[in-house]
């Protein structure tokens, strides 16, 4: 095979230009990215030689060797894991760009430039060794394969591929250091030494420095002797008396592919009928990929120490899917398949223990640090909301991790519901909430007034999933949900406040009747209100039927809907109210009133306007009567 010339994908020359030219500071990660990449392959081949023997010969020791070579300016890092083939190369490092350069991109255009620490989470490793390189030769040989094969690139477009025996299994990456001291340093030993105990002290495989050889008392060249760099350690199956706080975070750092500090961890060991250990963590921030299901780095598996995959998904539910961490069990076989993983009563028992650990953990932060449970639970806390309608076993523990917005909130404090409740007026029976597209609307919307004059609590809710959740709510300290927009408001009132209803209720209803007539054909009711203050009309929803939320969601996923004739109530207290009343008595036509007055009350909830144009015609023709 000759040599062939072949183009990098464009994205990926994007990237590589910005490894280049823009990146200049914590240049030293790209070690630990080649390492990782390492330990991967090596992951990999042992995974597969479960299968098939004949990929990892008897007595083969999986390592990886880090060979500085000082004045020629090389640095050397082999690895005997699965090794690449020519359609390997291609793809892997070159032509299809890596699903998390784009994101990466762009992350990196909206931040700061210089946070490479995102690299390594947006899996675009290997190019960022040419922040230091001006030259990079991967030599290569796949487990199971005759031919190698040499990969070249200067990383300015383009890349060249061409066989070339090798002996062994695995890769061995060739850095030609550019001339900068930047780079240069690569090639030191106490520099690199310094590098690789930092951040691959918990990979898994031994990692061998070999010192530049030395004249000896003779003036003879002399090879010195391997160093290993890393302990041999599986850290979850230490005790957790012989682990550090550091070291707990800088794995975290490993496992999770993660630049920040976790925000918790559990750590477990099992034994009994079965034997595993745990070690789950909770991150501060959300991963970027958390509402792509599919892709996750979840928890990785290993059977005897030995890794078996990487998101295991048999065991952690959807809704906790940014759990990261490793179990490793004694009991499963070797050789275990996706399939025999999807029903393998150890992986149910395990999953029941990861869930229960999680749940511990999260339980434990929010009591002993609500500021911490409060930050994450502003990056994360929707997607335990998931666990609602996904699971009923742990309903009553999801419930107590709640965290809400209310009215009785400051901006970015939360309350819990025991909060809620143990603050609840006696008078106060049920826990009210209101739904809404966004906080600024549900805040502003006019059901509250009466609410917020009692001085009772309402739980605001504007995430998308909300609508879903409340549904599996039920009651709390049997105490029931309530949507302060549905139906009645059961409020306990004074005889005096009960008899001025009775008396609006027969006032206002020839208004009311009024009313209906015009808009029926998209009201069910108009009725007089008992929960307004200030506005002079809200919307509120049948006891039983959708929401005018759920409803839009339900057309938005392609379902359509019959649309619900909602309720339309006025404020007997407020002055237009009053005036229409009097021009209804009066036999006077409303004119564009009733009009305005529903498209208030659609636009005060965060609902679209059926007809904007008239809408407006409508307000616009009773200002200009003002202004006449
Ligand atoms: P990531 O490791 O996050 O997938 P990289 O750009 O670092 O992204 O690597 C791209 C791919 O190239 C890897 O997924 C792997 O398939 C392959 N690769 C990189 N280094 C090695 C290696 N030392 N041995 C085998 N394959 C490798």
């Amino acid at each position: 095979m000759a040599t062939e010339k072949m183009e990098f994908q464009t994205e990926v020359k994007d990237l590589l230009n910005l490894m280049i030219h823009s990146l200049y500071s914590n240049k030293e990660i790209f070690l630990r990215e080649l390492i990782s990449n390492a330990a991967d392959a090596l992951d990999k081949r042992r995974f597969l030689s479960v299968s098939d023997a004949s990929l990892l010969p008897v007595g083969t020791q999986l390592r990886i060797d880090v060979t500085p070579f000082a004045e020629t300016k090389r640095l050397i890092i082999e690895d005997n894991g699965i090794g690449m083939n020519r359609e390997d190369l291609i793809n892997c490092l070159g032509t299809i760009a890596r699903s998390g350069t784009k994101q990466f991109m762009k992350n990196l255009k909206d931040s700061d430039k210089s946070s490479v620490e995102l690299i390594g989470q947006f899996g675009v490793g290997f190019y960022s060794a040419f922040m230091v390189a001006s030259k990079i030769e991967v030599h290569t040989k796949k487990a199971g394969e005759e031919q190698g094969y040499l990969w070249t690139s200067e990383g300015a477009g383009e890349f060249e591929i061409t066989e070339a025996p090798k002996k062994d299994v695995g890769t061995k990456i060739t850095l030609y250091l550019k001339d900068d001291e930047d780079a240069t340093a690569f090639a030191d030993e106490w520099k690199i030494k310094d590098v690789i105990r930092k951040y691959s002290e918990f990979v898994s495989y031994g990692i061998f420095f070999h010192p530049e050889m030395k004249k000896n008392d003779k003036g003879d060249l002399e090879v010195q002797p391997e160093e290993r760099l890393n302990k041999d350690m599986a850290l979850w199956r230490q005790s957790e008396k012989e682990i550090t706080e550091e070291q707990y975070k800088d794995f975290y750092g490993v496992v999770g592919h993660d630049a920040n500090e976790p925000a918790a961890w559990n750590h477990s060991h099992a034994e009994g009928n079965l034997e595993f250990w745990s070690l789950l963590y909770l991150p501060s921030k959300a991963p970027y990929n958390i509402w792509n299901q599919e892709q996750q780095n979840g928890l990785k598996l290993y059977v005897k120490k030995v890794f078996i995959m990487d998101d295991c998904k048999e065991l952690l539910p959807p809704w906790l899917r940014f759990v990261r961490g490793v179990v490793d069990s004694e009991d499963l076989p070797l050789n275990v398949s996706r399939e025999i993983l999807q029903s393998n009563k150890i992986i149910t028992t395990i999953r029941k223990h990861v869930i229960k650990k999680t749940l511990e953990m999260l339980k434990n932060l929010a009591t002993t640090d609500a500021d911490k449970y409060a930050a994450w639970w502003k990056e994360l806390g929707i997607v335990l909301k998931e666990g609602f309608y996904m699971n009923w076993e742990h309903l009553d523990e999801l419930k107590e991790l709640l965290r809400f917005d209310s009215t009785k909130t400051e901006d970015g404090k939360y309350v819990s519901l025991e909060e809620y409740v143990a603050r609840m007026p006696e008078s106060q029976k049920e826990i009210y909430y209101l739904i809404g597209d966004n906080k600024a609307t549900v805040k502003g919307n006019p059901n509250l007034e009466a609410f917020r004059a009692k001085g009772y609590e309402v739980l605001l809710l504007s995430d998308p999933i909300d609508e879903f959740m409340v549904g599996s709510l039920g009651e709390y300290k049997e105490k029931k949900f309530h949507d302060i927009s549905r139906g009645d408001v059961d409020f306990e009132k004074t005889a005096e406040e009960k008899k001025a209803e009775e008396t609006s209720k027969k006032t206002f209803a020839g208004l009311c009747e009024t009313l209906q007539k015009v808009l029926d054909s998209d009201l069910k009711e108009v009725r007089v209100s008992s929960r307004l203050k200030d506005s002079p009309c809200c919307l509120v929803t049948d006891e039983n039927a959708m929401s005018a939320r759920m409803e839009r969601m339900m057309e938005a996923m392609g379902h359509k809907q019959e649309k619900q004739k909602r309720i339309l109530e006025i404020n007997p207290g407020h002055p237009i109210c009053e005036m229409l009343k009097a021009k209804a008595e009066a036999g006077e036509d409303l004119g564009d009133w009733p009009k305005a007055l529903y498209g208030q009350a659609l636009l005060a909830e965060g609902s679209q306007l059926p007809d904007p144009a008239a809408y407006v015609k409508a307000i616009t023709q009773l200002l200009t009567a003002v202004a006449k």
